[in-house]
């Protein structure tokens, strides 16, 4: 039957690159295939059950060198499985790509209703490990800021911080109820647990005629966009014979540190991972640093790796007293996709030593901030930030088309330059400008800002 069906758009993936786009096309009465490999996952969310909203279960997700790779594969995308955490699009990635979609940003922003955490989700008690690092870095010279977040902190249950694994209470906004206004108001049409295997392409008129699903049906469409991620969308592309993509890969892989305090009251027990950063290397050094809640961390740090696991597990009759740092980086773009989603993501001499200035910084703030020296240890390279595979300015151009005149891209693999910090409110702006792009709403030269990435596209 639905071989039969012609729908306007084709939206493929239901993260902050496609829900947007998807929505405010079904609201302006287009008629709107949406398509999501994942499953609508509702039960079991959380801790420990809410793994299976990520590839592999997250930890069985690596490249070829055992890099782990984190990606939400459910209605909602890795939003479901995101922090939260909100940045605006900053001006190293607008001027990259040369297009401004600030003016979106603050859009959804303001519909959303952003706001950083109130200080019990923090602050346990005077002497917490968290308040103690906060007044060491401060006195480093490198504070601590506040994070917004996309989280109702009414609703979200105190001491869960189990973001990542999907919200339990419905507190964190994710881009499922953007799919499921869509779907349940405006009437699109979504497929769940239904994976694009390759783009029809109509390659003399140049064109994207529909997609084939991965158990062979064939769905047609007008025009089509693929925000399957930073991964998934080269993999489509890959595998419908665009074989120039999927190169130059970042991620923003991390490095998280586990101590345990020499106080009594001294851990980060309950508390909320990311609440705060600290941003002022990531000009300098590409590298920005967070807090971690100490539950989810010493879980984390007995799950992915043996020599890790070997140095944490004895912690856990402790593990009130647990204190967490990560240092996540904005590595150079070493890396590839194939056409099977596998990997290969080496990291370069650049990186590694910018990720070891990242954790003697982090590893200092631990220090001073109560942490036993000799208990912390490291969990190296682990990311979720996929992107930067299909480029503006070389594969897509800044209206999001690809030299295929019905076929866009919009998700992270457009990033020509890694973010350098959560990309989620970037690529919702993007989408959301897309939609605008389309519709006929916004000009696009009015958007245009200098080059794209140098060249004029
Ligand atoms: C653990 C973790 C924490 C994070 N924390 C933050 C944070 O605090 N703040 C922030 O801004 N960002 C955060 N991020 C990053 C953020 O979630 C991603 O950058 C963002 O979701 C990427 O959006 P996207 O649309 O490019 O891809 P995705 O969100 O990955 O969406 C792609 C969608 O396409 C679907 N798909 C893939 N292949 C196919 C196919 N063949 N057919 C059909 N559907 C397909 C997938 O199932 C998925 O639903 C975090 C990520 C992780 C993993």
């Amino acid at each position: 039957m639905l071989a039969d069906q012609s729908y306007e758009y084709i939206v493929i993936g239901t993260g902050p690159g496609g829900a947007p786009v998807a929505l405010e096309l079904a609201k302006a009465g287009k008629k709107v295939l949406i398509i999501e490999k994942g499953a609508y996952h509702r039960r079991m969310i959380g801790f420990p059950f809410g793994a299976r909203l990520s590839e592999r279960f997250f930890v069985f997700n690596r490249s070829r060198e055992g890099v782990v790779m984190e990606r939400g594969i459910t209605v909602g995308g890795s939003s479901m499985i995101y922090q939260g955490n909100v940045f605006d699009p900053s001006k190293k990635i607008i001027g990259a790509m040369g297009v401004d979609f600030r003016p979106e940003a603050a859009e959804i922003k303001k519909a959303i209703g952003v706001k950083s955490l109130p200080e019990r989700f923090y602050q346990n008690g005077p002497g917490s490990g968290f308040l103690r690092m906060r007044e060491a870095a401060e006195k480093m010279g490198t504070p601590f800021t506040a994070q917004d977040k996309f989280v109702d902190t009414d609703r979200c249950e105190h001491g869960c911080d189990w973001c990542m694994l999907g919200c339990p209470k419905d507190a964190k906004w994710t881009t499922r109820r953007y799919i499921d206004e869509a779907v349940g108001k405006y009437g699109a049409v979504l497929l769940v647990s239904t994976a694009v295997k390759k783009l029809v392409f109509n390659r003399e008129r140049n064109r994207v005629e529909g997609v084939e699903l991965r158990n062979g049906t064939v769905v047609r469409g007008g025009s089509v966009i693929l925000a399957a991620g930073g991964i998934g969308s080269p993999g489509i592309l890959l595998r419908s014979g665009v074989g120039y993509v999927g190169k130059r890969f970042f991620m923003d892989p991390m490095t998280i540190l586990f101590g345990i305090s020499r106080y009594k009251d001294g851990g980060q027990w309950k508390e909320q991972t990311f609440s705060h950063a600290i941003e002022s290397y990531a000009e300098s050094d590409g590298f920005m640093i967070g807090n971690s809640g100490a539950w989810g961390t010493w879980c984390v740090m007995n799950m992915v790796r043996p020599k890790v696991m070997l140095e944490n597990w004895y912690k856990g009759p402790m593990v009130k007293r647990g204190m967490g740092l990560f240092i996540k980086l904005a590595e150079d773009d070493l890396g590839e996709i194939y056409p099977n989603e596998r990997t290969s993501k080496p990291m370069s001499a650049n990186d590694i030593m910018r990720m070891k200035r990242g954790v003697d910084v982090a590893r200092e703030i631990m220090v001073r901030g109560g942490a036993k020296e000799k208990s912390i240890s490291a969990l190296k390279w682990a990311g979720g930030h996929p992107g930067g595979t299909i480029e503006m300015g070389r594969y897509v151009d800044r209206e999001f088309r690809t030299e295929f005149a019905n076929l866009y891209v919009c998700d992270a693999s457009v990033f020509p330059v890694s973010p350098g910090a959560p990309p989620s409110l970037s690529i919702m702006a993007m989408s959301r400008l897309l939609s605008k792009f389309i519709l006929g709403t916004v000009r696009p030269e009015s958007r245009f800002i200098g080059k794209v990435g140098g060249k004029a596209v």
